[in-house]
């Protein structure tokens, strides 16, 4: 790769920027250990009523598809009380399912918006991945970010790091709205919106299959090598970095 090999940075997070445990053993555990407290003392809330709202009729809709655990919520009948307790025992269920569902999501995004913005979350981020967002920044590299949480969430990680504020190094956001990861479809969308030809473009992830996928797409690719990523096989042909600061130039 050669000093003006490449115009645009897109960064994976997970992995990449940052640890790989971030989301299940900081995010994940944060809702869990704070979603009771957070009902009792916002049941009130006019946003937290919306999600309570979506969570129940998404119980309702388990209870009548027969799914065996599921505990049906009545909102008009059930008292504030027991919709709250069978709110949680339903939020609680759902974790540990490792239930990707949308009401899930919506009260876990909220949740998380406000642990970062009440400085309880931070964003981890691996030194030398901040460092070189810098000074791609500084050279007039821009970067974007591709991962599959939402963008919402990216916004959180990278506003609210423990490296403080990073959002003003980084031009834009993707997540799988613009498509999934692993198609090479998506690395196409994402040059094209950017208004460039794939090949200015550096991707950089710890997931092969992602890196293969943006390689067909032409996108110059560098698997991130990160304490705990999963082992890429030695015949591998991509290049790797365990440090971002190395592949500057
Ligand atoms: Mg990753």
């Amino acid at each position: 790769m050669d000093a003006t090999g490449y115009d645009v940075v897109l960064l994976d997070i997970e992995g990449t920027t940052t640890p790989i445990s971030f989301v299940h053993e900081v995010l994940f555990p944060y809702v869990a250990d704070s979603v009771a407290e957070f009902l009792a003392t916002r049941w009130a809330d006019e946003e937290v009523q919306t999600h309570v709202q979506a969570i129940a009729r998404q119980a309702n809709e388990d209870v009548a598809a027969g799914i065996a655990s599921a505990v049906g919520i009545d909102l008009d009948a059930d008292s504030s009380d027991e919709i709250r307790r069978k709110v949680l025992a339903n939020i609680e269920w759902q974790m540990k399912a490792d239930r990707k569902i949308g009401a899930l999501k919506g009260l876990q995004g909220y949740m998380w918006r406000f642990g970062f913005e009440s400085g309880q979350l931070k964003g981890a981020m691996y030194p030398d991945a901040v460092q070189a967002m810098k000074r791609w920044h500084e050279s007039g590299k821009r970067i974007f970010i591709y991962s599959s949480g939402s963008v919402e969430a990216q916004k959180l990680i990278f506003g609210f790091s423990d490296h403080g504020d990073l959002q003003d190094y980084i031009s834009g956001y993707y997540d799988t709205k613009v498509g999934p990861k692993t198609s090479a479809a998506s690395y196409s969308n994402i040059a094209q919106d950017i208004g460039l030809h794939p090949t200015r473009i550096l991707f950089i992830s710890d997931n092969i299959l992602e890196i293969q996928a943006a390689a067909l797409a032409e996108l110059q690719v560098r698997i991130s090598v990160r304490p705990g990523n999963a082992a890429i096989s030695a015949d591998a042909q991509y290049p790797r970095s365990t440090d971002f600061m190395t592949i500057l130039l």
